[in-house]
Formats: C-alpha cells, sequence, structure tokens
C-alpha cells in the first residue's frame, strides 16, 4: 500500500469515526477525539495542493488547528488552507485558532458548519533532496471559549488593571485623522491601556462579541498587557460587566421568565463572573438602565463582584459622582452576611483621549493578586477578593490590609473575646491618612506613622468585615481595600465556577 493510499484510507476511517459518534449522539460535555492527519512530503508534490477532506459534526463552536512539519530549514514550506462546507476560510498558516466569534491570522471568523470540510495542503516549497512527512491535528471543541489561555507572566503578584473599557464597536468614539469623532478603533484602546503600563484590561462593549476577533489578533502584539474576553450586558434595567467568556449572554433579562439571575446563571455555566456595574446611577432617564433596577429581584449570592468606583467622568457627563460612591450598595450586601468584590472600573469611552483629570483607561485601577497574568488566574483573584483600588489610576498609592497571613478577601476565624491585630500599609501618603473600618464604621486607630496603622480589635465572636481606605485631604478615598472578613459563613457561591467543562 502506498503512504498516499494509507493516508485517504485513514479519511475514509476518520469519518466513518465521526458518523458513528454522530449516531450515537454522544452527550454535549463529551470531548471530541482529535483529527489526526498525516501526509507526504516529496520534491514531486512542490507546487501543488493536497486536497484532505474531514467531517466536522454538528454543535462546534471553535476549531483549533496545528500543521507540523520539517519547515523550511529542512527544506520544506507548506500552508494550510481552509474550505468550509459553503466557503473559504483563509490560508497560509501552520498554527491557528478560528471560531464563531473570532479567528487568528488569515482566517475567517464565523459558525463553523457541520459537513465536509476541505483542507488544502499547499506545497509552497520542497527542495530538491528534501523528503518528510506532515502531520495536520484538527482540534475540535462545542465551546465557544479557548480551553487554554496565554500566561504573560508566570509569577504570582498584584497585577494592575482595568475591568471596564468600550471600543468603537459599541459607543467608544476618538478623534479621527481630520480631527472628526468616530467610533473608536478597538486597536486605539488597547494602545491606550499599554501606555498606562496596565497589565489587564477587560473589554466591555454593550452586548456583544465583535470586539472578540481583534482582541484575538491583537493579543500576540500585546504580550504585555492581558486582554480578557468581556461583555457589559446592558439589560433594561441596568448594566452588569461578565468577564472570561465567549458565550452568548442574554440580555433580555425581565422581571418574569428570563431574570436576571438566569441570566447570572447563564454567565456561570459559561465559566465567567458577573459584576454589578455603577450602581448607584440614579434610575431614570439620564442615562436609560445605568442604575440598577432590578435591587427587589437580585439573588445578590449569584454576583461575584460590584463596581465601587467608576470612572466615567467626563466633562459634560450626567454624572460627577466622587470615588467611593458604590461603596454604600456594596456594603449593603457585605452586612446581608455576602461577599462580593469591590472592584474599580474606568468605563473608558474614549480610548484614553484625555478630556479631564478623571478620564482615561485604569482610571481606577483595579489590583488583583494572582498567581500568574492569565485571564484563568485573575478571575480567580477577583473572585477571592484578592483586591484594592487605586482611585487615581495606575501610577496611584499602594495600599494593603493584613491580620497575619491572611489578606483582604481571606476570612479568618477570631473567637469571642479574643484580641486580632489587623494592619494597613500604604506606599505613599503624601497628604492623606490611612481609615480602618469595622462593618463599614470607621474606627480610631491612632499611628505615628502616616503610612501603617494597626488595630488591635477584640472579637465578640459574631460575623465582622474590616477593610481600609487611604484618605486625600480632603478625605476622598485615593486606595481602598476589600475586607478581611471575620467570622463569615461559607462562601454561598459555587467554588469553582472558572472551571471549565473538557
Ligand atoms: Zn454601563
Ligand atoms: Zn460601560
Amino acid at each position: 500500500m502506498t503512504q498516499r493510499s494509507a493516508f485517504y484510507r485513514s479519511i475514509l476511517l476518520l469519518t466513518s469515526i465521526l458518523s458513528r459518534a454522530q449516531a450515537q449522539s454522544p452527550p454535549p460535555t463529551a470531548a471530541i477525539p482529535d483529527i489526526v492527519l498525516h501526509g507526504t512530503i516529496e520534491p514531486q508534490k512542490l507546487g501543488t495542493h493536497e486536497i484532505l477532506e474531514v467531517t466536522v459534526p454538528p454543535g462546534i463552536e471553535r476549531m483549533n488547528v496545528t500543521l507540523e512539519s520539517p519547515g523550511f530549514s529542512k527544506g520544506m514550506y507548506l500552508t494550510v488552507g481552509l474550505f468550509d462546507p459553503q466557503r473559504y476560510r483563509g490560508e497560509g498558516r501552520a498554527i491557528f485558532t478560528l471560531s464563531t466569534v473570532d479567528a487568528t491570522g488569515p482566517y475567517i471568523a464565523g459558525p463553523i458548519l457541520p459537513g465536509q470540510w476541505k483542507i488544502a495542503i499547499g506545497f509552497n516549497w520542497v527542495a530538491p533532496e528534501a523528503h518528510g512527512v506532515y502531520t495536520l491535528r484538527i482540534h475540535l471543541s462545542r465551546q465557544l471559549d479557548p480551553e487554554t489561555y496565554p500566561v504573560l507572566n508566570p509569577h504570582a503578584a498584584w497585577y494592575k488593571g482595568d475591568l471596564h473599557a468600550h471600543t468603537g464597536r459599541t459607543d467608544a468614539m476618538c478623534r479621527s485623522q481630520s480631527g472628526k469623532n468616530v467610533p473608536c478603533p478597538p486597536f486605539r484602546l488597547f494602545e491606550a491601556a499599554a501606555r498606562q503600563g496596565l497589565d489587564f484590561l477587560a473589554v466591555t462593549d454593550h452586548n456583544t462579541q465583535a470586539h472578540f476577533d481583534e482582541m484575538r489578533q491583537d493579543q500576540v502584539f500585546f504580550d504585555k498587557l492581558l486582554l480578557i474576553a468581556a461583555e457589559e450586558v446592558t439589560t433594561v434595567k441596568g448594566h452588569a460587566n461578565v468577564w472570561g467568556t465567549e458565550g452568548f449572554l442574554d440580555y433580555r433579562a425581565a422581571e418574569t421568565g428570563f431574570t436576571i439571575n438566569d441570566l447570572f446563571d447563564q454567565a456561570h455555566r459559561l465559566g465567567a463572573l458577573v459584576s454589578i456595574n455603577h450602581a448607584y446611577w440614579p434610575f431614570d432617564g439620564r442615562c436609560p438602565g445605568c442604575g440598577w433596577g432590578w435591587s427587589p429581584i437580585t439573588d445578590f449570592a449569584k454576583v461575584d463582584a460590584i463596581e465601587i468606583v467608576n470612572g466615567y467622568h467626563e466633562k459634560g457627563s450626567w454624572f460627577q459622582p466622587p470615588p467611593g460612591n458604590g461603596i454604600p450598595f456594596w456594603e449593603a450586601q457585605l452586612a446581608r452576611g455576602l461577599r462580593p468584590t469591590g472592584v474599580g472600573g474606568g468605563d473608558e469611552h474614549r480610548a484614553g483621549e484625555q478630556l479631564s483629570r478623571h478620564d482615561g483607561v485604569g482610571i481606577p485601577t483595579t489590583m488583583v493578586y494572582a498567581r500568574e497574568l492569565s485571564q484563568p488566574a485573575i478571575l480567580e483573584g477577583i473572585r477571592a477578593g484578592h483586591v484594592y483600588i487605586r482611585v487615581t489610576g495606575p501610577d496611584g498609592p499602594e495600599i494593603l490590609l493584613h491580620a497575619g497571613p491572611a489578606i483582604m478577601g481571606d476570612a479568618i476565624t477570631v473567637p469571642s473575646g479574643s484580641t486580632q491585630e489587623f494592619t494597613a500599609e500604604a506606599s505613599a501618603t503624601p497628604e492623606g491618612h490611612i481609615r480602618l473600618l469595622v462593618d463599614g464604621h470607621p474606627v480610631e486607630a491612632p499611628s505615628p506613622n502616616p503610612r501603617k496603622t494597626s488595630l488591635p480589635w477584640r472579637s465578640d465572636g459574631l460575623r465582622h468585615w474590616i477593610r481600609a481606605e487611604l484618605l486625600d485631604s480632603a478625605g476622598e478615598p485615593l486606595a481602598l481595600t476589600n475586607p478581611i472578613y471575620v467570622n463569615w459563613p461559607p462562601d454561598p457561591r459555587p467554588p469553582t465556577i472558572v472551571q471549565k467543562a473538557p
């Protein structure tokens, strides 16, 4: 049997395996075996295409393709052209992904149609004496989200980022070449975030994933700025950021039927976190749907985070909220024994074009302690509450709170009658001071050192939360921490929602 006939037999075998798999209707979460095809590389194939055929089953959201071959240095240069049952999808790379909403390189995002796909292996160069074998590996996934994520930094650290930003795919504007106000290309936002020195940026356009394709393409260039796939789900009665999913999120929440709680469940099933945005804005016609109008029916146990500082302070805006305005809404949930993480969101709509001192990407900056700089690790850090906010931006002062080895976000047990010391330290206090709060109420903790304050706190055995703020001379927060939770009930949220099905 020649290698070529063996090769075609493998295609037939593969087709029959896939047909059997379809007939048996595997459960939707079952992993699909990779399609692996081999072929020979020979000088007589130079300047030709070898057409392979594979059967793609229904229900596929993403395709990852890898072509392994000896490579140009060994005298062999091959490309992969891709044709779905209806149209051409791109040619030219050896490693790429394509899905319903994004793709890399020259490949075109769009539905992964079931049926016969044709793959054209292009023998662009085969040196006269070159002989080898290529392997084409196709990984099919029923989930839209990638199963692996880039790690931009492998070290545990405090990472700085912005969890709320818009591009011209929805309502962000910036000046065109001739100075007109036009929808702003996503690349401009990424550049602005990079200029700010941010480590991560969640791009949260309204009710769309239209920005995901450019994010996927540009992540290679922004190899120090993690772009987090996100969406600001913009309902008729409030806005919620969803970080870490590419699946469809139904923004049509209503009082009955599919409610806001069902939307939160939908996001969690897709491996994402949800955060209520700028909830303190008035629920009136000035910014339709911007305040949180779902409070009476919201199951706040499903809420992972609350945006307590929003940076939307453009000149002429309807809103000029002082920093920290979201705190009462957040603390109302803490008082109920819940523990949504307090976060900041720049809500940038100008790609960093400075219009006022508050405007810009990363104002405020959310600092997250994470085991590495990757999307899953940042989400884990947010979920754990290992977060503080630099209100004035990425270069603003640091503030850290600890009680022994516990840091903000952690829960500790302090039995009745015993004393636990809480210490807050700031990197710089040019004119301000540190304030500690127990259950939202400031407590006196006089300290000779304006950069460090300790509170010996005597427990009554009941549930409390202790957090810290660094205030400027006018009493406005420059930085604020999440609480350390004392004698707190177990976290009601599912423990590992950022883990995905295989
Ligand atoms: Zn909003
Ligand atoms: Zn927004």
